[in-house]
């Protein structure tokens, strides 16, 4: 119940996670390996200048921007792994261009790398709340063959998936994440493949598998991210109905849901959907921001968007977000820095533009 004295906290406001890397980076990457030690210093000013410029924005969660993940936000764990071949799962996205991801060919299947490094770096260089974003257990199932490893059966394989996402987060949660973002974007694709929506289904299970793994305190910091995908001005599933979506997606356990809304055509069916199949405990944050169009969005649209948002999901479980990362792919720099922060300041200042008028102190 609302006391009076005390007021009420104002919308929550995040990022997804990956900003564009500087271009002196981007171009060090096209000629060295990521892991090369050369780059340390790239990397390191990379974080700094992401971090305070994130600080400047007034955004009061932050992430490092994904700099180190110097692929991308996919496949950072696995990259380099001797077990692996390149022919693996392709996603194709809607203006002609595909990414694809190794494909695994011998046991036992470890990560090579886990998040909590670059928290604990990012967190060096501020006092904000840190968020750290890790992929999907169900993206990384795409990695086994569709025949099978001889000697290394699938089952095998998916407990060992399970042991290192589960490893990964609670690095994350013990080095002090504000909150841990599963990355899902193959949920809306996996409706592409296979309309049945049988393909979705084993994705939330075996997600799930992963999340019933921890408390409900810790669930209270874990979330999910769902869009289109969002990679050199592009979508990969962004015609899939979110109806063959939510409902399932509202099945993870987790306690928050950041999902793409800016960019859809017709946002009041979306917010219908969110409305009649979110569950009491679950915080939404919508996307108020589109990062693949190129026009910036002013504080008054966002605040607009969440007003709409407010007609639909109860104020004190609303927050806002940006539809997707700005650069999930480290090597698109079809946006800029420059554009990237610009519209993280309108999501800023367009959501408390919107907690005032909605009576939030
Ligand atoms: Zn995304």
């Amino acid at each position: 119940m609302r006391v009076e004295s005390e007021p009420m906290a104002a919308i929550p406001t995040e990022p997804i996670g990956s900003i564009p890397r500087p271009p002196g980076l981007v171009a060090a990457l096209a000629t060295l390996p990521g892991t090369d030690p050369g780059l340390d210093p790239l990397y390191e000013e990379a974080i700094r200048d992401t971090i305070e410029r994130f600080e400047a924005t007034g955004s009061p969660v932050v992430t490092d921007g994904e700099q180190r993940k110097f692929h991308n936000f996919w496949t950072y764990c696995v990259h380099g792994l001797p077990n692996t071949d390149a022919e693996g799962f392709k996603i194709p996205f809607a203006l002609g261009h595909t990414r694809q991801m190794p494909r695994l060919t011998g046991g036992p299947f470890r990560y090579r790398r886990y998040a909590d490094s670059y928290l604990e770096a990012a967190r060096r260089y501020t006092e904000r709340p840190v968020k750290q974003a890790v992929i999907s257990p169900s993206a990384l199932s795409l990695m086994y063959p569709a025949e099978e490893i001889a000697g290394y059966p699938r089952e095998e394989f998916i407990r060992d998936l399970l042991d290192e996402h589960e490893t990964e987060v609670r690095r994350c949660l013990e080095k002090g994440a504000y909150k841990v973002q599963v990355d899902f974007t193959e949920g809306r694709f996996a409706v592409k493949v296979d309309p049945s929506g049988d393909l979705l289904h084993s994705f939330i299970d075996l997600n799930n598998l992963a999340l019933s793994r921890f408390s409900d305190a810790d669930r209270e910091r874990l979330a999910v991210h769902t869009c289109p995908g969002g990679d050199l001005g592009s979508t990969h599933s962004a015609e899939v109905d979110y109806a063959e979506l939510l409902p399932s997606l509202f099945e993870l356990k987790v306690g928050s849901f950041y999902i793409a809304l800016a960019g859809e055509k017709d946002r009041r069916h979306v917010l219908r959907i969110i409305r009649d199949h979110q569950k009491p405990h679950q915080r939404i944050f919508v996307g108020v921001i589109s990062p693949i169009d190129s026009r910036l969005e002013t504080p008054e649209e966002v605040r607009d968007r969440v007003l709409e948002a407010a007609e639909y999901i109860p104020v004190e479980r609303l927050g806002t977000t940006d539809d997707c990362g700005f650069s999930p792919f480290c090597d698109d720099t079809s946006t800029t820095r420059d554009t990237a922060f610009a519209k993280i300041a309108a999501r800023v200042r367009g959501t408390a533009l919107a907690s005032e008028r909605l009576g939030f102190s």
